[in-house]
């Protein structure tokens, strides 16, 4: 951590544990979310959980809690940060033409993981969108997130909770790493169920475009629209082109230690990756592996994470932040991760680890 991280760790940060899939809250519970909520509307910040991943919430119709947002995250400020909503037609405040596919998405993924990109009306500040006439508004499931989104005022601006450049959040504890000190509140609400960032769809062109793949799929979405284009800087390195959504271009969800994708068949990946470990060792490193439960025995690193079966890209999804952020807890140097198919949502996992791993692929046959 550098200086000025210590620096800014000034502020009591509270935790509050709120039960996860509360349909209904308690007396306690709801007394909770509304001191958060009256925090927000006061211009503080409170970190949160989301069905996708814990965010940093802070109102985003007030300039000066977008700034406090940045400042908490080490974020550049030509990031720009998605608005949640807790009702449709709240929509209507802050984005002045609701385009019929808006109307059409979010029937079929509201409240759900799906943001979406849309012209911005006068009431949100340009501090909150990095500058861009374009705002984008997300209305989550989280019941808690709904609720606190409620008593805060009904506009709130969520980043993830992470310090810039870490993986984002899944479970309290690591929102307490990064934030403890920076923020006002953080509402514990155990792990989350996605645990990747929403899919984000810019519908200010034409045909709209994903600029960010998530658990809402691309054949999801293309089933409601017809026509849905893709960045190219989705998959690959986009050859030096600048991805759509500002905030795609900064090297994200990176752990500490240098990372890379092994891909081709099972048996030789193993084999590779247990040839590169050992070289690793020799020079001092100390070595993690990312794999699949088919595949956990067959590894000799230090460090061997499992995601879950191969099959069960859910799993997948829900554990990948949290593997990496161990893999940085226990002082690992060199990470290499197996390969996952890229259909579904399984884009959404390739797009975060090529990430991840600064788009170091290695094929092996
Ligand atoms: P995060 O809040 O960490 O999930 O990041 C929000 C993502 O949404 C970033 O990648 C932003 O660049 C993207 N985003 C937010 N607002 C816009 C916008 N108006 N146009 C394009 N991308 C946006
Ligand atoms: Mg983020």
């Amino acid at each position: 951590m550098g200086k000025c991280d210590i620096l800014l760790r000034t502020m009591k940060t509270i935790t509050m544990k709120i039960r996860p899939d509360a349909g209904t809250f308690d007396e306690k519970e709801e007394e909770i979310l509304r001191r958060a909520g009256k925090i927000i509307k006061e211009g503080g910040l409170v970190a949160f959980p989301t069905e996708t991943v814990y965010g940093l919430g802070g109102d985003a119709l007030n300039r000066a809690s977008a700034r406090k947002i940045y400042e908490a995250k080490g974020r550049p400020s030509d990031n720009p940060l998605i608005v949640h909503i807790c009702r449709f037609e709240d929509i209507f405040r802050i984005v002045p033409e609701v385009p019929a596919a808006a109307g059409r998405l979010a029937e079929a993924f509201w409240p759900g993981p799906l943001t979406m990109i849309l012209p911005k009306a006068d009431s949100v500040p340009y501090e909150t969108t990095g500058g861009l006439d374009t705002v984008a508004v997300r209305l989550p499931s989280h019941p808690a997130a709904r609720k606190l989104i409620a008593y805060s005022g009904g506009y709130v601006a969520a980043p993830s909770a992470n310090l810039s450049g870490r993986p984002s959040p899944t479970e309290a504890e690591y929102v307490i790493q990064d934030m403890d000190g920076r923020i006002d509140m953080i509402l514990d609400g155990g792990k989350v169920g996605i645990g990747l960032e929403s899919t984000i769809v810019d519908l200010t062109v034409v045909p709209p475009q994903i600029l960010r793949p998530g658990h809402v799929t691309q054949e999801m979405l293309g089933g409601v629209l017809g026509e849905i284009d893709t960045d190219v800087t989705i998959l690959s390195d986009g050859g030096g082109q600048a991805p759509k959504a500002p905030g795609m271009k900064y090297r994200h969800y990176a752990p500490k230690g240098e990372m890379a994708i092994v891909e081709g068949p099972r048996e030789q990946v193993a084999a590779y990756i247990n040839g590169q470990v050992e070289k690793d060792r020799l020079r001092g490193e100390r070595t993690g592996v990312i794999c699949t439960e088919e595949s956990l025995d067959g590894y000799r690193a230090d460090v061997v994470k499992c995601l879950g079966r191969r099959e069960d890209q859910e799993s997948i999804g829900r554990n990948l932040y949290s593997m990496l952020r161990q893999m940085d807890d226990e002082g690992v140097t060199r990470i290499y991760s197996e390969s996952f198919a890229d259909r579904g949502f399984g884009q959404a996992i390739m797009n975060r680890l090529l990430k991840a791993a600064g788009h170091r692929v290695i094929r092996v046959q």
